[in-house]
């Protein structure tokens, strides 16, 4: 048994918040075990707890069409959220419920070790830089430990507002260019150690 579904028999299993009561199914997330970014949003709604997936409503098409502006797919992506399990009425998490939850999204990241997450929505982003506003900081990619961390305005919010569906759409844009500096500067690093080696000799 991986070390990922070993995590979601544990979140299949968990009563540590009081959101374990109503829901159908829990929602640990879903993506290649070696993805290189990590899209993280807030909560699973009304499609995601009664199939068990991460964003398979209205809001994950929008991120589906989003991914497909970048010429990638969800299956070349994680995807997850903040909490596994569904707020009744789709009502904002609690604090004590993030809390509960934290362990899993932290062990998340431990075992995928992602070159770039992708916050969607206030939740996800304030994890990463709990001091930001999301209305400065959308569309900045900001280095935190070793990842890079871009956060976005949420899809479910952008779908249905012009102002945000337009940041939303311009700032998915710069992953590709994020991810080719990445490349740009491992390829250096990875030249000035040949340089280095070189002159030992
Ligand atoms: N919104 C979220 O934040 N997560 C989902 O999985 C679906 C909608
Ligand atoms: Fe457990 Fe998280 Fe579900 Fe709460 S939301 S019951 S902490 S998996």
């Amino acid at each position: 048994m991986s070390e990922f579904t070993n995590l979601y028999a544990q979140v299949a299993a968990c009563q540590k918040c009081a959101l374990a009561q109503g829901r159908a199914n829990a929602v640990p997330g879903e993506g290649p075990e070696d993805a290189r970014i990590l899209f993280i949003g807030e909560a699973p709604g009304f499609h995601e707890n009664r199939l068990g997936r991460p964003f398979v409503g209205a809001a994950g098409q929008f991120l589906e069409e989003l991914l497909a502006s970048i010429h990638m797919r969800r299956e070349d992506v994680y995807i997850c959220n903040v909490v596994k399990c569904r707020p009744p009425n789709n009502r904002e998490p609690l604090p004590n419920e993030i809390e509960a939850c934290r362990p899993y999204l932290d062990r998340q990241i431990e075992l995928l070790k992602p070159r770039l997450i992708v916050t969607l929505g206030r939740y996800s982003m304030v994890r990463f830089l709990p001091k930001a506003s999301i209305s400065k900081v959308h569309g900045v990619p900001s280095k935190v430990g070793e990842v890079t961390i871009l956060p976005l305005f949420h899809p479910a919010a952008a779908l249905h507002q012009p102002k945000y569906r337009a940041d939303i759409e311009q700032d998915m844009l710069k992953i590709p260019q994020i991810l080719a500096q990445m490349d740009g500067i491992a390829e250096a690093q990875q030249q000035e150690q040949q340089v280095k080696q070189l002159s030992l000799f």
